[in-house]
């Protein structure tokens, strides 16, 4: 019989950073669509993977240099090649042990979720979607931040999350009980895309555990995080796609300040269609560009993490070296993208 540290030494074997395993019954209460075990109605555990976004990745953001690495190597190359290759051998072993494996990569998800129509009375429209975030807690893995940001104590916001349906009984790991994230809001001061609320708060109850975290206006979110804004986009196609980004993240409706006209239609078609660097990142590696590369909730909430000491992963200088930058506004637009 397979076991609980049997799976998690081949998952650390074969390149997990991070390995949690949380039971079933955990997921009572969510949603239909949100629940898993309609994927796999016999699952009794579900395996949490993560993997670590090196540190390093961020640093061409940072300092304004390099924007290809982080989307590259801390996206496409975690969730499409190297996440779903750890899947497999786990899914070989638990396999190879007489128990079925269901793999969820983060890709998973990009055919569309609850889109097709139920093929039967009292199930949930296909796809299913696992929230990760709340699967990562299921698996006590860690905890979600304000900023709706997974956190481990190993590296903070700094991971990408796979995970494991199986019918094999594995003994579950507890709940995380510690607190990593402090409430210090400096993920919301420095959103570029001003996508999360300093005051309104989502709250769920999850295997008894009450979670919060700051509402984000996923629209602006999606904007700044591809687009980043006039200030922090280097690639900035014109001064109309910058007026545009502006409008949706300051909501300015028709007609707002100076004129800008907010966007009312698709946010990713339209950056795709009219960013240049977005068009040729989905091109290259299937996943959108991140010009904002998380200056706040990732690398605001990391540098704060990590000056308080409670990150497991230490390094010996600090992130942040040097004062953010921050292009002109007359700069910012009409350059060759
Ligand atoms: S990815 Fe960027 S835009 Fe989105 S919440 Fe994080 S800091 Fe804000």
């Amino acid at each position: 019989m397979i076991t609980s540290q049997m799976v998690k030494d081949v998952a650390r074997n074969c390149g997990a950073d991070i390995v949690g395993i949380g039971s079933m019954d955990r997921f009572e209460g969510a949603p239909l669509q949100y629940d898993p075990r309609y994927i796999m109605p016999e699952a009794k555990a579900i395996i949490g993977l993560g993997f670590r976004i090196h540190r390093g990745l961020l640093r061409g953001i940072e300092e304004g240099t390099y924007f290809a690495a982080y989307p590259a190597m801390g996206y496409a190359n975690i969730n499409d090649v190297y996440a779903p290759m750890v899947l497999r051998e786990v899914g070989n072993f638990i396999e190879d042990n007489g128990h079925e494996a269901f793999l969820y990569s983060n890709g998973s998800v990009r055919l569309g979720c609850g889109i097709g129509k139920p093929v039967a009375p009292g199930k949930p429209k296909p796809d299913v979607f696992l929230h990760f975030r709340i699967a990562g807690v299921i698996c006590g893995m860690g905890e979600i931040g304000y900023s709706k940001m997974f956190l481990t104590p190993e590296f903070g916001p700094r991971q990408r999350l796979a995970f494991i349906l199986t019918d094999a009984p594995l003994e579950p790991d507890p709940l995380f009980e510690g607190k990593i994230c402090d409430g210090c809001m400096k993920c919301v001061r420095a959103c570029p895309g001003k996508a999360i609320s300093k005051d309104e708060k989502v709250r769920v109850t999850v295997a008894g555990k009450e979670l919060a975290w700051g509402q984000i206006n996923d629209r602006k979110c999606s904007t700044a995080y591809q687009a980043g804004t006039r200030e922090i986009n280097p690639f900035m196609p014109s001064e109309e796609v910058a007026a545009t980004i502006d409008g949706i993240i300051n909501d300015t409706g028709e007609k707002g300040e100076k004129g800008m006209t907010s966007y009312t239609g698709n946010v990713w078609g339209y950056l795709r269609e009219n960013v240049p660097y977005i068009k040729r990142c989905w091109e290259s590696f299937h996943h959108p560009a991140t010009i904002c590369g998380g200056r706040g909730c990732i690398r605001a909430c990391m540098s704060h993490l990590e000056e308080r000491g409670v990150l497991k992963n230490k390094f010996e200088a600090p992130f942040r070296r040097r004062k953010e930058w921050k292009l002109q506004p007359e700069a910012a637009a009409a350059v060759n993208a």
